[in-house]
């Protein structure tokens, strides 16, 4: 018997109150379904991962004697994995480690442990073909190589072909994680077939789907859990809009008490679609609207303005609540660029929600090739980026304008959100404009020196709450 564990990590466990990764699950499901392997899986909390916290997973991994250890490698788990296994070669009787995750690729060999492999790609397919072999002879697995690096021929239908639904009772009981009926992750498909240069999803050349048939299976069992809520991490929902349609009515048909978080590309509504999303219990609808700046690249932004138009308008006709997100930093942006979007967001595209993501900038995508380029003088477009790989400055900010972005750009969507949060409790019944929340948020701006970068956040949801609540006060007096 060869006796896996995998590490799951999980974050923010007040938004997304589950301590399984969808990608722990899967490999989980896919391992367990082979004959000899038993899986065991150990979540750990990114956010709070102090040293009592590392001893006590020592301790768990040592009691279930785990021959392979699986660490996922994300770029906001790196530096954790990496502490991670250090403690592992010290403190337990760990064999192997195998790392694997969409940052596996970036991995310098030269920092390969002995007894540890890399696995580039997606991991159902390799963990299990890693644990077979070694299975059948364990000194056959050579280390050190790349012989499980190759991904580009396989289909997600190929991984998943022999591998169990995840969310069923079975899947429950056998990995022994308990009671699943609050929130769970899912995906229908991997890829896309769009290409931002900014994007972090592209972890695979083409885009793949399970089978419908798979999938109803799979919702059948979400629906039979009573889960609460699903978050759908597929770029775009079921890869094309027909599959999208098809997913939202499974789960009206098999899970209408579970509410569904999901992402979309404006470009793809239609007539059929809204009905679809009207009929569904959709919790969250997330739409990208990154910029609405023209002089941002369109190899960049890779968004029609026109169609953008067009499509928010259906979504107003038939008042579908959603959620638009936007990219502060994005190359060829400025703070009048980004205020522009602000405008033309706040005043006329009008989400129910709105979000301003600061951009990372994420090792293979188009935008990281900008990255350090600004002494080479035939380069019209740089970006230069922080140690945390969010971006700092660039041929159209200086350091000090994209933090006034930011700073902005939180002040902005965090006053928008809170009174968005009325509005659907019905307790205010109109959103300000651009310029009343630009007024509303003026001492914020009046204070952007006083504020260092890494406080933004904090800024944001300590320092406003308390403006916004001075701003009631004088609204009720
Ligand atoms: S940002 Fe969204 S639409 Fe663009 S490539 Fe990435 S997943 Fe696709």
């Amino acid at each position: 018997m060869l006796v896996v564990g995998i590490i799951s990590y999980y974050c923010r466990f007040d938004e997304f109150p589950v301590r399984y990764s969808l990608g722990s699950l899967r490999l989980a499901a896919k391992l367990s379904s082979i004959e000899n392997i038993s899986v065991s899986l150990f979540p750990v909390n990114c956010d709070h991962f102090g040293e009592g916290d590392v001893l006590q997973l020592m301790d768990d991994i040592n009691a279930k004697n785990i021959d392979i250890l699986g660490l996922p490698l994300y770029s906001w788990t790196v530096e954790i994995s990496i502490m991670i296994r250090r403690m592992i070669k010290k403190h337990t009787t760990v064999k192997r480690i195998v790392l694997g995750g969409p940052s596996a690729i970036n991995y310098n060999p030269d920092e390969w442990l002995a007894d540890e492999h890399i696995i580039v790609g997606e991991g159902e397919i390799f963990l299990a073909e890693y644990c077979q072999k070694t299975l059948s002879d364990y000194f056959a697995v050579p280390h050190r190589n790349k012989d499980y690096s190759e991904c580009e021929n396989y289909s997600i239908s190929d991984v998943f072909d022999d591998t169990r639904p995840l969310y069923s009772t079975e899947m429950i009981d056998k990995l022994k994680i308990g009671k699943l009926d609050d929130f769970v992750w899912y995906e229908t498909m991997r890829g896309c077939m769009y290409r931002c240069a900014y994007c972090g999803h592209k972890s695979r050349s083409d885009v793949s789907g399970f089978s419908l048939m798979f999938l109803e299976e799979e919702i059948k069992n979400i629906g039979s859990l009573k889960t609460k809520r699903v978050f759908i991490v597929d770029p775009i929902l079921g890869g094309t809009k027909d599959r999208g349609k098809e997913i939202l009515r499974l789960f009206t048909k098999y899970a209408p008490d579970t509410a569904i978080t999901f992402y979309l590309r404006l470009e793809t509504l239609d007539d059929e679609y809204i009905e679809a999303i009207k009929e569904a219990n959709v919790y969250e609808m997330r739409i990208g609207i990154q910029t609405l700046n023209k002089n941002v690249p369109q190899f960049i932004r890779n968004n029609s303005l026109e169609k953008i138009n067009k499509a928010v308008k259906i979504l107003k006709e038939h008042k579908i609540p959603w959620r638009a997100e936007l990219i502060v930093g994005l190359p060829g942006d400025t703070i009048e660029g980004f205020m522009y979007t602000l405008k033309c967001v706040s005043d006329e595209i009008k989400p129910t929600f709105l979000y301003a993501y600061h951009l990372s900038i994420i090792d293979g995508t188009p935008i990281s090739e900008l990255v350090n380029k600004k002494s080479e003088a035939s380069s019209k477009l740089w970006i230069n980026k922080d140690a945390k790989n969010r971006a700092s400055s660039c041929t159209t900010y200086s350091c000090e304008e994209l933090k006034k972005m930011l700073i902005i750009g939180n002040a902005f969507t965090s006053f928008y959100n809170r009174n968005a949060y009325r509005m659907v409790r019905g307790t205010v019944n109109a959103s300000p404009s651009f310029d009343e929340i630009l007024e509303i948020i003026k001492p914020v701006i009046e204070n952007i020196d006083y504020v260092s970068m890494d406080e933004i956040d904090g800024y944001t949801y300590v320092e406003l709450e308390s403006m916004w609540n001075k701003y009631e006060f004088r609204l009720n007096s």
